[in-house]
């Protein structure tokens, strides 16, 4: 099976009805853009940069190391697009860092990701610095992860200038990204037409969209039986999503293990989804689902999955 699959890998991802699906890889660190690439993905959907923070007693990476990091990701895949998320450290991903790492009383709904960038300034503009200065080598996606608030994603969207006008100052040179925000809670697929205002793209977090729509602790083994991808409820925030981006033109990605699981490929694909990302083992293989697809076929199926009551037994009948 491998073997067979890995002859897929020069093959262009297009579905039996001509339409070109984008697969991308979801890596950890830059040395991962290999594993990307030989995976036959057109570009990296989500650098989960926080692994480059995590683990380490102490000092946090600075701006030369950070951008070092990023620009090494970026010229490893020659020229293909790299979608650089901010880091996204809390709940089941902790740094190593006491003073940060306090005991907090539930940390999914705690100080993470873009909460805790904005509580740290100082830091998040390290960071944003360092991913502008990366994009001057190649093509650079900046994605914010678990936005929920219109008045964060203004704040976010002024630091991303200031953090410019910072290089600028410096003669320091950056390059063009374009903005994009993780849909990972429920609120922002709640939302839709405030982020479709103000970002470029949208990346689906269905790891995350699943905990917070269902309270299920995505690390918690006891209630691992009703974190449930076909719940009714994650099928319509996932389709709204993908119908509210691709019809305001915007473009829209699903980068959560569901994205890379064979078993939803026809799902996504029906609810017009075309572009997805995942760890780079899985790309062959879903891959090979698109290459027998037709979404001509699948649209009606999938809008059928969704509204059904108890979607599982419509999707595997
Ligand atoms: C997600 O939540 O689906 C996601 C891709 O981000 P992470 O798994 O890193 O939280
Ligand atoms: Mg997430």
């Amino acid at each position: 099976e491998r073997g067979r699959l890995a002859r897929l890998r020069h093959t262009p991802a297009l579905t039996l009805d001509g339409q070109k699906i984008e697969l991308l890889a979801n890596i950890e660190l830059p040395e991962d853009a290999s594993a990307a690439l030989l995976a036959g993905s057109v570009g990296v959907g989500l650098f989960r940069s926080e692994f480059l923070f995590m683990g380490r007693r102490g000092q946090l990476p600075g701006e030369e190391e950070q951008y070092l990091a990023y620009r090494k990701a970026v010229e490893g895949m020659q020229g293909l697009p790299v979608t650089i998320r901010t880091i996204d450290v809390g709940a089941d991903k902790p740094l190593d860092d006491s003073r940060r790492d306090a005991a907090h009383l539930n940390p999914a709904l705690g100080l993470r990701a873009i909460r805790w960038s904005l509580a740290e300034p100082q830091m998040f503009l390290t960071q944003l610095r360092a991913i502008l200065r990366a994009a001057a080598h190649g093509k650079v996606r900046l994605l914010v992860p678990m936005l929920a608030h219109a008045s964060e994603i203004r704040q976010t969207l002024s630091l991303i200038d200031f953090a410019r006008a910072e290089l600028d100052n410096r003669g320091v040179a950056s390059g063009r990204v374009e903005v994009g925000a993780m849909i990972e809670i429920p609120a922002a697929a709640l939302i839709l037409p405030t982020f479709l205002k103000y970002f470029d793209f949208l990346s689906i977090g269905t790891n995350d969209l699943i905990q917070y729509t269902l309270a299920i602790d995505r690390a918690d083994e006891s209630v691992a039986h009703l974190y449930d991808p076909l719940h009714p409820a994650v099928l319509r925030l996932v389709a709204d999503t993908i119908a509210a981006g691709t019809a305001a033109g915007k473009h829209v990605s699903v980068c959560g293990e569901m994205a890379g699981d064979v078993a939803f490929t026809r799902l996504l694909l029906g609810l017009g989804l075309r572009s997805f990302s995942m760890h780079p083992a899985q790309v062959l293989a879903v891959k090979q689902e698109v290459l027998r697809a037709d979404t001509t076929r699948l649209a009606a199926w999938a809008r059928q999955v969704v509204e059904a009551e108890d979607p599982s037994a419509v999707f595997t009948a």
